[in-house]
Formats: C-alpha cells, structure tokens, sequence
C-alpha cells in the first residue's frame, strides 16, 4: 500500500523513427524539447508548453485527483526523423537513472513516450526506457505509460510496464486526455488494484493513410474497443504502429488490461477482425498529374477552397524532410493559380528571403547545396511578401496551444503559387504557420501540405475529407511500402506481402 501522498517520477523520450530518414541527434532533442528536474514542471505550466501535451496532462489531473507529489525526472522530444543517435539515447537514459535514485523513494512511473523510436544500435529503446522505469520502483509499484498509436509495441515494453495507454485520435488531438487517463488509472493502481495484460501483434505492417480514425477498418477496431471499456476492462489500446521504423516490432497491435476473460476476449475479437479486414490496410493514391489538374482547374473555378493535395510522401511528421519539389514544380510550370503550400524546409532559401526582405523580388534555388533523390535543385523566381521568426502557437488540430518552432521562415509568391518556406523542420499541420505570416488559407483556391494526415485536423474548417485528394509523389513516407529497401521489418507482412498467413491464438493460450 501506498502513502497518502505518492511520489511519482515523471519521464519520457519522444521519437518517431523512419528508419530511412538521416538520424535524429542529440542536438535535434535538445533544440526541439529538453527539460529535466523542476524546469518540466514550470514548462508544463505555462500557456502553451513546448514539450508533448502529455506532461501537463498528466499533472493537471493529477493535481485534481488527490494529493500526490510529483517528481520531475527528464522530458525529451524531438520531431519524427531518423534512428535517434544510440550515444544520446544511452546518455539520456543513465541521467535519468542518476535523476531517478537522487530522488529517493518513489510510488510509481509516469513514462510519456512516442513508442516508435529506433536507435543506431537498437530496435527498441522505448523498451529500455521501460525497464529503466521498472528498476527505479521494482516489480510491485505501478509503472504507467502512454504512447502514439503509431507505436510499435516490444515484448519488453509490455513486461514493463502495468498499463500502456493509446491514443485513440489520428489526427493526435487526444493526448491530453489520453494522460488524464493515465493518471486516473495510477491513482487505481495506488490503491492497490491490479490488472492482467493481454497482447497480441498481428503481422499487418499499415501505411500510414490507412490509419486514420474517422473512418476506415482501424477506426473501426478503435470504436470497438472501446465499446467494452468498463470497470473489469479499463484499457484497450490499440496499436497502428509505424512501418518505417523498420523494426521487427512493428504491425498493428492489441493491448488489453482487466481482469478476467473478457479483456482476452476483446482481444482476439479485435485481432481477428483485423485480419479479416486486411483488404482496407491497402493504399490507392491519386497520381500527379490527375492531382495537379485538380489545383489548377480549382485555380481557374473562380472557387476558394476547392481543393486540398496532400503530399504524404514528403511529411516531416513521419520522418521526411519537407522538401520535395515534385508537386510544387508542377504547379508553377502548369500555371496554378491562387495555389498554397506549405511547409518547404529550406534553411538557406528562407534565410535569403529574410536577407533580401518584404517586397523584395530574387531568384532562389531551393535545395541548393542539399538536393537529393527526391528533393531537386529547383530555381524559381519569387517575391517575398512576408517574413516571420516562425514562433507560433498553434491554432487549431494537434497542437492547439503548444509553442511551435519553424524558425525564420518567409512567405512568397512564384507564379500564381504561394510558397511557405521555413528553416525547421515540421509538418503543415496547423493554419497558424501561414495565419503567422498574413495569409488566408480560406483566400486561395487550393492548398497543398506536406503532411500525411494531421493536417486534416487543423485545415477542416475548409477543406473536409472529400476535398482531400492523397498524391502520389516522391519522399520518404510514401505509403506504397514496396518502394523502401526492409531490412529489419519482420516478414511477411501484409501488405507487402500478399500471401502473408496469421493463426488466432487460442484464448486459453493468452
Ligand atoms: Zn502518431
């Protein structure tokens, strides 16, 4: 039993990892989110924190919920990218472990983690997380966590931990509420109570547009799950996860925790509908041309909003760099008018603009210096009509209310294409970035955003589900899988792999 007035260590490290992306370094977490001891606390309470909604989260209702003493360890984040340096990871682990004995004797864990991370060295440094979690209150205090649905789950990490709570939004606009309800749960599991855990992997490796939640076979199982919630079975996550990790982790995930027959049942009824359902995990994305011809026909309606492309394989939410030119060449040379995009990652161009400032008109080379297989060197003639710091808070969707860093950025004009470029990397997925820089999303006629599927949440208010056409350009999150070269993904899998086979397990056997 525990004392009237738990201490709870609070930590965390946020990555999403494309195994195909350029690694995420030590300097990346520290330049995006960093915070250890009492410096979390005063973060989370400011206006618009910069660090995952989870840590405000989980004290806010912490703090409403009973008397508690919360014990601020380390938050660390950085936007999805590549495998995260294993010298960072290892250094950021052995502080916190340094952290979690200095601060004596502890009542349970709060870890707020992605659940996707790869390391250079290592598939799975979210379960080292974990278990560091375990050492610093041992096997019978609580350890509670929550994670991204794109989460790949480890045997390690469920071992670890007493409850893995899910998102259960994609666009993510619940992860606040997803850590009130983990503190809710510690505050059960403090009292004594206790849960089994049932866990099933399913070899289903989603791309990722097929893990929306407003519609679809995976917003389906959510739904369903849900359904059983109740005081036998308090928790039921389940797990799109994320492909480009490249883990053998990865595949869509079921996590259910109760008592009894029930949550294995819930289990196995969510598994095998998912595998019955299998069909809906596949892609079909509109092709360029069919895609551009819609933003210049929308151009020429006289229409505003008409039309919303999503460029899916270029989203720096999932580990892309923000800076291809496919779509964005097209759209100048077929003279689309009144056209939008954001955001275009180009430190150097965004820094010319800010050097030759508002009104000014210049020749750029985007990706000069930087070009690669899919980001060309692509000259264009702009004029700068707006410059910014980039520090904005966000608007609306996902991130409504948290401090957001694209670091200088410029809006300009080439042909009838307004283009955002900016110095940060992250995805289009609040109308705040182009609101900071005097632009009305609802005063062109079509928008293009590098993002997979946040954004959908952020741009609603014009463009809704049936204005959205899915392009199919180049990058590194392309959902066609079969373009990437696996190499620690565990095949088969399906997709990719038609004749993939999956046996349910028995229920005695869970
Ligand atoms: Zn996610």
């Amino acid at each position: 039993m525990t004392s009237a007035r738990p201490r709870i260590a609070i930590l965390g490290i946020h990555l999403e990892s494309n195994a195909f992306a350029p690694v995420s370094t030590g300097e990346d977490f520290r330049a995006s989110c960093y915070f250890e001891g009492d410096a979390m606390i005063i973060e989370a309470a400011r206006p618009a924190p910069a660090m995952p909604a989870e840590i405000p989260g989980f004290i806010d209702e912490m703090n409403a919920s009973g008397a508690w003493k919360a014990v601020p360890i380390l938050i660390t984040a950085t936007e999805p990218g590549g495998p995260a340096d294993a010298a960072f990871i290892e250094e950021t682990l052995a502080r916190m472990r340094t952290l979690l004995r200095a601060a004596g004797p502890l009542d349970a864990v709060y870890v707020s983690n992605h659940g996707a991370m790869v390391s250079t060295a290592d598939s799975d440094p979210d379960g080292a997380l974990y278990a560091l979690a375990r050492e610093a209150v041992g096997p019978d205090r609580p350890v509670v966590a929550t994670v991204d649905l794109h989460a790949n789950i480890s045997q390690r990490m469920v071992d670890n931990a007493d409850a893995i709570i899910a998102y259960r939004t994609n666009p993510h606009v619940d992860r606040r509420e997803r850590a009130a309800e983990a503190a809710v749960l510690m505050r059960r599991l403090l009292a004594g109570e206790r849960l089994e855990k049932t866990f099933i992997r399913m070899p289903i490796a989603a791309p990722t547009v097929t893990l929306l939640t407003a519609r679809g076979a995976y917003a389906d199982m959510i739904v369903e799950g849900q359904r059983h919630v109740g005081a036998d079975l308090p928790v039921v996550s389940v797990l799109g996860s994320f492909a480009f990790a490249d883990a053998p982790e990865a595949g869509i995930s079921i996590l259910t925790y109760g008592k009894g027959e029930k949550p294995k049942r819930v289990a196995l009824d969510l598994a095998n509908f998912a595998w019955a359902q299998r069909e809906r995990f596949t892609v079909r994305l509109t092709p360029l041309d069919g895609a551009v011809a819609r933003a210049v026909e929308a151009g020429r309606s006289g229409r505003n909003s008409v039309v919303c492309l999503a460029d899916v394989a270029d989203n720096p939410g999932g580990g892309a760099r923000g800076n291809t030119t496919d779509i964005l060449e097209r759209l100048v040379g077929e003279g689309a008018q009144r056209a939008l995009l954001g955001n275009f990652v180009d430190a150097a161009a965004a820094a010319r603009c800010h050097e030759a400032g508002v009104g000014a008109k210049l020749r750029l080379v985007l990706n000069e210096g930087s070009a690669d297989a899919h980001a060309k060197a692509l000259p264009v003639e702009v004029e700068v009509l707006a410059v910014s710091d980039g520090n904005v808070t966000g608007r609306r969707g996902m991130w409504e209310g948290r401090a957001l860093r694209l670091g200088a950025s410029a809006a300009v004009r080439t042909g009838g294409v307004t283009v955002l470029v900016c110095t940060r990397r992250v995805q289009c997925a609040d109308p705040a970035f182009f609101e900071s820089l005097g632009l009305d999303v609802g005063s062109f006629a079509s928008l293009t955003v590098k993002s997979r599927g946040h954004f959908r949440a952020a741009f609603d208010e014009w463009y809704p589900d049936e204005a959205i056409v899915e392009v199919d350009a180049a990058g590194l999150t392309s959902p066609i899988l079969e373009r990437y070269a696996w190499k620690a993904l565990r095949r088969p899998v399906w997709p990719l792999d038609r004749e993939t086979q999956w046996t349910a397990p028995r229920l005695e056997d869970l």
